[in-house]
């Protein structure tokens, strides 16, 4: 068996990163991607069902994230702003969101006044849990459970207040022709620089000593490397070994195993729909972006400033776990009576209308089991312990383990990746 110099296992963007970045210094470099494309949770559908390109997972970039965009620069790719109205559907009531809450001022002051961490749940627990504040704790838990795709019971307090204490409003941008463009540029630099990516090649057994690593492919066949780079999810990583792309680590690294236990990966179901006319555009709603909902699919956005009769639905944290199971055609029926409850349409009439959908379930997508990580009180300690290598020979990477305000983004992915390659470059001469 030939012995590589270094094996990624996963081609999404941290895989892809670290890849470019080790092959541009004269690394041999081989990638094992178990889906039979790249990109990982980027994944940009090519017109073709929908009558543009679609974004069935990483959409945004959210703020002025510096790695993202010079990749951006670098590859001659345009991104413009795409942040339009927010609005609010509660109750039947379809309306500009108004963020006319004192009660949310009371909660920043308190936030500002904690002195040790606390899961968010506990935190409203302790100081809101009267009858008067149900309002914005519900409101509370259904951001974190929208945004962060998080479970409250052990999402840090901490880490929402500096996520709620930024300004990034004006800052969301989309990626002209798509997240995908980056992925496409990425493959081609390391294709230049000679890196080896092999598809529909799962990982499953990594056996590692202080000299050599051997991964084993689900299908028997076997690779040598000098070192090897865990570019998989961390839903992934927490996945019982019955799981089909969970992996088996010999000898088992018990303290990154430990740490890998403490963070949180959320769930997310992400559902897009054509209609025949963007019936949510009307003169008062012309600049209509975001629509936030007490619907079972609670959020949902348009195209906006592109002009399109897309809409994409979205629900995340413990309601998408608890509703993972439901068909394609049940996440359906859910988002067409949702959609007919916020702007007070006839569901049948929507079915009419509707031209094409996609149900993109990723908490059940064995190559992403989940959303992305969240922070938990106790993420912080075991990030520390997962950037260190094992033996120099196995080096994580991946969107979990970037410390800062971009957690779980594309940004984060990207950081991740190149901080590892070039910490492995720096380990192995
Ligand atoms: C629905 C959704 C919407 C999102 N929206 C945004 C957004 O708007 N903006 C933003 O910045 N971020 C967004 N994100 C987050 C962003 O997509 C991720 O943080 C980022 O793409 C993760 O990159 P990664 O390389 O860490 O992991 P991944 O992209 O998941 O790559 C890991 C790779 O490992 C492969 N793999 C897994 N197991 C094995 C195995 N056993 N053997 C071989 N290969 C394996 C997988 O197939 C995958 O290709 C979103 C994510 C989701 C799911």
């Amino acid at each position: 068996m030939e012995k590589t110099g270094i094996i990624i296992i996963g081609a999404g963007a941290s895989g892809l990163m670290a890849a470019y970045v080790l092959s541009r210094k004269g690394r041999k470099v081989v990638i094992l991607e178990g889906r039979n494309r790249i990109g990982g949770r980027i994944h940009t559908l090519e017109r073709g069902l929908f009558s543009s390109a679609v974004e069935l997972g990483a959409e945004f970039i959210h703020g002025n994230l510096p790695l993202t965009l010079r990749l951006l620069k670098e590859a001659g790719i345009s991104n413009y702003p795409s942040r339009g109205e927010m609005w609010q559907a509660y109750n039947g009531e379809l309306g500009r969101r108004s963020w006319n809450m004192p009660e949310w001022d009371e909660l920043m002051v308190a936030l500002d006044r904690l002195k040790e961490d606390i899961s968010i749940a506990e935190f409203l627990a302790e100081n809101f849990g009267e009858d008067k504040y149900a309002l914005l704790r519900a409101s509370v838990i259904s951001f974190v459970a929208g945004y962060d795709t998080a479970d409250p019971k052990i999402a840090s307090t901490f880490a929402l207040r500096t996520e709620w204490q930024q300004d990034d409003e004006a800052d969301q941008h989309r990626i002209t022709g798509g997240y995908g463009q980056l992925i496409d540029y990425l493959e081609m630099q390391c294709k230049v620089n000679g890196v080896e990516i092999l598809l529909n090649a799962t990982a499953k057994l990594v056996a590692w000593n202080n000299n050599q690593v051997q991964i084993t492919l689900w299908n028997g066949e076997c690779y040598l490397a000098d070192a090897a780079i865990i570019a998989v999810p961390l839903g992934v990583l927490k996945a019982e070994a019955t799981e089909p792309a969970a992996l088996v680590f010999k000898p088992s690294p018990t303290e990154h195993q430990k740490a890998i236990r403490q963070m949180g990966y959320g769930a997310i179901i992400k559902i897009l729909l054509q209609f025949e006319t963007p019936f949510w555009v009307s003169s008062d709603a012309s600049a209509i972006g975001f629509v936030l909902s007490d619907e079972s699919i609670p959020s949902w956005w348009t195209q906006y400033p592109v002009p399109s009769n897309l809409l994409t639905g979205w629900l995340g944290g413990l309601p998408a776990e608890i509703k993972k199971e439901l068909s394609e055609f049940e996440l359906l029926e859910l988002a067409i009576q949702s959609l007919a409850n916020i702007f007070n349409r006839n569901e049948n009439e929507l079915r009419r209308e509707l031209l094409a959908f996609k149900v993109v379930n990723w908490t059940t997508d064995p190559f992403a089991l989940g959303s992305y990580a969240y922070d938990t009180v106790e993420s912080h300690d075991a990030r520390l312990v997962l950037r260190q290598p094992v033996a120099n020979k196995l080096f994580f990477a991946g969107e979990y383990l970037y410390e800062g305000p971009a957690i779980g983004t594309v940004e984060a992915a990207l950081s991740s990746g190149k901080a590892v390659a070039e910490q492995l470059i720096n380990f192995i001469a």
